[in-house]
């Protein structure tokens, strides 16, 4: 279907500018309609961003820390204000339901909460009288020009993760959103813009890798946070480490959800379900792997299979919302359906089977139903790879000692679940599992804007993460002030 694309400009120095070149498409997952074009940016629009906000950045950081957070106030109530079409713009570019994307917004909006709070997130800390008459501070001072690299799977709450917080802290900031996804990051660029933060400030670059190699190398770049896959994120950390810039980078997962033979079997099947499906499995918290211990399957199973059967897959731009939308891209779908068909052909069992999912009336949407394999063993390519799409692996283990020794052998460790009524085993499970974030009956343990987004192995390349006080670390730069003041004529006023 024929419609009018909609504007895809870069936002470099104040200035909405849509650049001449090649473009690369941005769909509508419900459809597969093209719905606009995002421009290929590289070195030069970079630069460009980049010299902006360099020069932005000494009125910025001068800018007394009250009045940079009374932005993120006014940035915050216009979120809200415009929930609805924000909403709107990340379900139609990205394929989540409504439900969901008010879900992606809000999650984002607490992250400009947590900003506002900047005042008293930058304390430093003093000691009086380190030696007699000497005293210590330390001031938390930002760094310059910070950049975001983010992925496609949260088009609002990810970027958000990153650029309020790395500017109310002082830093000006260059944003290059997923190409998939860059409709909802211009629609909070522009929202930032009516808040009334200064030009060159806040900057949006559009594009691929050419746009990411220019950032990792440009020399005026001083941090760089990225989220995405794990190949590109170790080359993210690699390269920018390499080129002297402070580096946080969030990878793949593989999140296994223990579930014990005494859990209450009704509320696991609720959270497994959304664990397991939630956003089509595009999630990096996506409880993709149940691992049952001894009796918990044919306590669980049924009552699964039956919750799969009944998720309606359906387009997600349209007043009437199904339970699932569709993935992000056609290339995406068919690599699911070839991960899908790999356990098969290495002995795992389809026991709710999405793969023919259909919607009449978006034939060329990017559709998969809720799927179940069953019988997945620690040697196959499904107990490995991030699948990413609404696939729930099931793996049988004899004891919770086997079900932690599975968990703990993967190479990610972003978050961990287990479902249980005894403190014993969850008090076992949350000491020995390696993962970031673990959840006791809780499905998607991912964590709130004041909590640090803490993936261990795979899953992370850095020293500090994502949200919270680590955050609040990684965009400053402690100064140790030591002082004393020697005697003299208003010091002798003092004298007794
Ligand atoms: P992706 O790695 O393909 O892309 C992420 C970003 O990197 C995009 O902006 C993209 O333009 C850029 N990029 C892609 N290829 C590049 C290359 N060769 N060189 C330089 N830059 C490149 O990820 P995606 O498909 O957009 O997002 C899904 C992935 O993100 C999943 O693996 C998911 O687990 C992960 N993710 C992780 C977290 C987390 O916190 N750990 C959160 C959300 C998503």
């Amino acid at each position: 279907m024929n419609q009018t694309l909609t504007p895809c400009p870069n936002y470099i120095a104040g200035e909405w500018l849509t650049p001449s070149g090649p473009t690369t498409p941005v769909y509508n997952p419900s459809t597969g309609d093209v719905i606009a074009e995002c421009p290929a940016g590289g070195a030069a629009e970079v630069g460009d961003a980049v010299a902006a906000a360099a020069a932005a950045f000494p009125g910025w950081s001068e800018t007394p820390a009250v009045e940079r957070a009374r932005v993120f106030f006014r940035f915050r109530q216009l979120i809200e204000q415009n929930y609805d079409k924000l909403c709107v713009t990340v379900s139609r570019e990205h394929g989540k339901t409504l439900s969901e994307a008010r879900g992606d917004v809000h999650r984002g909006l607490e992250n400009v909460e947590y900003a506002c709070g900047v005042p008293t997130l930058l304390f430093g800390d003093t000691l009086e009288n380190l030696a007699r008459g000497v005293d210590c501070e330390t001031l938390n001072q930002p760094l310059g020009v910070c950049a975001g690299i983010t992925p496609f799977n949260f088009p609002a709450m990810v970027p958000l993760w990153m650029y309020p917080l790395a500017i109310a802290c002082g830093n000006t900031f260059v944003l290059k959103p997923s190409e998939k996804v860059p409709l909802t990051a211009i629609l909070l660029g522009q929202l930032l813009e009516q808040a009334g933060l200064p030009k060159g400030v806040f900057n949006i670059v559009h594009g691929g890798r050419p746009c990411v190699d220019a950032l990792l190398t440009h020399p005026k770049v001083r941090a760089v946070s990225f989220v995405g896959s794990t190949p590109i994120a170790k080359y993210i950390y690699e390269t920018g480490t390499r080129n002297g810039k402070r580096v946080q980078a969030n990878g793949c997962a593989k999140n296994y959800i223990v579930i014990m033979p005494d859990a209450d079997i009704g509320k696991t099947v609720e959270a497994l379900s959304t664990a397991a499906f939630g956003c089509a499995g595009e999630r990096c918290m996506a409880g993709s792997t149940a691992l049952t211990v001894g009796a918990a399957a044919e306590r669980l199973l049924p009552d699964l299979i039956a919750a799969a059967k009944a998720i309606k897959v359906g387009r997600t731009d349209q007043p009437a919302q199904p339970d699932m939308g569709p993935v992000i891209t056609a290339a995406h779908r068919d690599r699911v359906l070839s991960l899908v068909a790999t356990g098969e052909s290495e002995g795992a069992k389809i026991i709710a089977d999405g793969r023919g999912a259909r919607v009449p009336d978006a034939p060329r949407g990017f559709y998969l139903g809720a799927t179940i394999v069953d019988g997945v063993e620690a040697n196959m390519t499904l107990a490995r790879e991030e699948v990413f799409g609404p696939v729930l692996n099931v793996m049988r283990m004899g004891d919770l000692d086997a079900a932690i020794t599975q968990a703990n052998a993967s190479a990610f460790g972003n978050g961990a679940a287990i479902f249980t009524s005894s403190g014993r085993a969850a008090r076992e499970f949350k000491h020995r599992v390696k993962a970031g974030m673990v959840g006791i009956n809780v499905g998607v343990p991912a964590t709130m804007a004041m909590f640090p987004f803490t993936g261990w192995d795979d899953s992370f390349y850095g020293d500090l993460h994502i949200q919270g006080k680590e955050a609040v670390q990684c965009y400053t730069q402690q100064k140790v002030i030591t002082s004393r003041w020697f005697g003299g004529d208003v010091g002798d006023v003092w004298k007794k």
